[in-house]
């Protein structure tokens, strides 16, 4: 199956917002072994979308639109659909009645006449009723041609796609498509490609593609089978070839991220930890405060971003900063436990480093980075390299993620 997706929104193409809908959806549909051969953006303007409408029905099996649902004069995502594929459109009592609904309870207000609108949806769709917004989405098919409906606003459409949409388009593939991914840090992508070239490049069912992440990188396992028994059985095999062949810089298999993994064992085992942060600037604590119910796991942290806070609020000896500099070993050890005393955690974590985009004055390099972590056993201190030349956003994120690497090693006595 072939899918090909407009996006539909004069915004998108100003510029003024991007189009993470396509990107999201394109994640998704991959994941389902459903194919994206084209990404359109068209404005809010019915004869273009009639004319990216023209030309994906040529080409594709699945056209998704989003935006353009809503109640106003510029949404006119259904009516510019109904007269390509030769449809009208027809009042939905029911629809409407959940948005007089909606309205009454979400907003505590009546629906205004023009959202009427919104009830009107193609004769036999498939409708996607939509309990967190007001514009329901849908889908029917002309001629083999599937088009599916979705609301703009990320929230909607991603809802919309999951609960809805996914099972309409699960059930024009005969069988299931199974995926896991095998999340990976510390190994280039081009390293993975390099370890598993024989399986990427024989296997047809099960198969085996890499993806670049940010700072890091995943391998997705797929396979097609008549139940999703089968295809579990034919995929356990596969991923445990996977991490034999990459060892324990897989640090999980369908894990959200690095500190998904952290948060996890700290809960496993009944530990806390805090961070006390220079160049990261409160991104370790971002990201673990990011997990919901982070509370039972990070106590908090400290951005000592200066000398001042080093020593005032961190406890690191002036002499020390003195002698070594900030971004030291010993600044980082120190960091480390000082932190750990002031917060009470059982572990931890500071980093220390050159963001750039210059050299600092003691000639450390950018991208230059010590990390250490301090628990009962003692303090355990690394200096990296991390994402030089890559802007400060790279380098910031790519020391965070180094860090909570280090504890997820640490904790499960892997090698650092
Ligand atoms: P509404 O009922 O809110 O009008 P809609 O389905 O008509 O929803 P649009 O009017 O096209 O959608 O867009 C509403 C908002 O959704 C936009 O202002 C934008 O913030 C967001 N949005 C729309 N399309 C996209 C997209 N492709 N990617 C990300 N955000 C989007
Ligand atoms: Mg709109």
């Amino acid at each position: 199956m072939i899918a090909e997706l407009i996006a539909v929104g004069t915004e998108l193409l100003l510029g003024s917002i991007a189009n993470t809908d396509a990107q999201y959806l394109s994640e998704k549909l991959s994941a389902m072994g459903i194919t994206v051969h084209h990404h359109t953006v068209v404005g809010d303007n019915p004869g273009r979308l009639a004319e990216a409408l023209e030309t994906a029905r040529k080409r594709a099996d699945i056209i998704i639109t989003t935006g353009g649902l809503g109640p106003t004069c510029d949404d006119l995502t259904k009516q510019t659909i109904c007269r390509t594929f030769g449809r009208e459109l027809e009042l939905h009592a029911d629809i409407l009645e959940e948005i007089r609904t909606w309205f009454r309870t979400k907003l505590g207000r009546e629906m205004p006449e023009n959202n009427v609108q919104q009830a009107l949806l193609p004769v036999n769709c498939t409708v996607f009723d939509n309990p967190v917004g007001t514009a329901p989405g849908c889908a029917f098919e002309e001629n083999g041609v599937h088009v599916l409906m979705l609301p703009g606003p990320p929230f909607e459409c991603r809802y919309l796609f999951e609960h809805r949409a996914a099972r309409y388009l699960e059930k024009l593939a005969d069988g299931v498509i199974v995926s896991h991914e095998i999340k990976i840090f510390g190994m280039g992508e081009s390293s993975v490609e390099e370890a598993l070239r024989e399986p990427m490049a024989t296997l047809a069912n099960p198969t085996l593609a890499p993806y670049a992440k940010l700072n890091e990188c995943m391998v997705r396992a797929t396979a097609k089978a008549e139940t999703r028994e089968a295809a579990e059985k034919m995929l356990a095999p596969l991923v445990e070839q996977v991490r034999t062949a990459l060892g324990d810089v897989v640090y999980g298999v369908d894990v959200e991220s690095l500190e998904a993994v952290v948060s996890a064992l700290l809960r496993e085992r009944g530990l806390t930890l805090s961070a006390a942060e220079s160049c990261t600037g409160g991104l370790i604590a971002k990201r673990m405060t990011d997990l919901p119910g982070a509370s039972s796991v990070f106590r908090g942290g400290v951005v000592s971003y200066t000398n001042g806070v080093k020593s005032g609020v961190l406890g690191v000896s002036g002499e020390l900063l003195e002698e070594y500099g900030a971004v030291s070993e010993p600044a980082a050890r120190a960091m480390a436990e000082g932190c750990r005393n002031i917060c009470g955690s059982d572990l931890a974590v500071s980093v220390t480093g050159v963001a750039g985009p210059d050299r600092d004055s003691r000639g450390n390099e950018v991208g230059t980075v010590y990390i250490a972590l301090a628990g009962p056993e003692g303090t355990i201190c690394r200096k990296l390299s991390c994402g030089r030349g890559r802007g400060r956003d790279r380098v910031r994120s790519a020391a965070a993620s180094s860090a909570f690497d280090m504890i997820r090693r640490q904790l499960l006595g892997l090698p650092l």
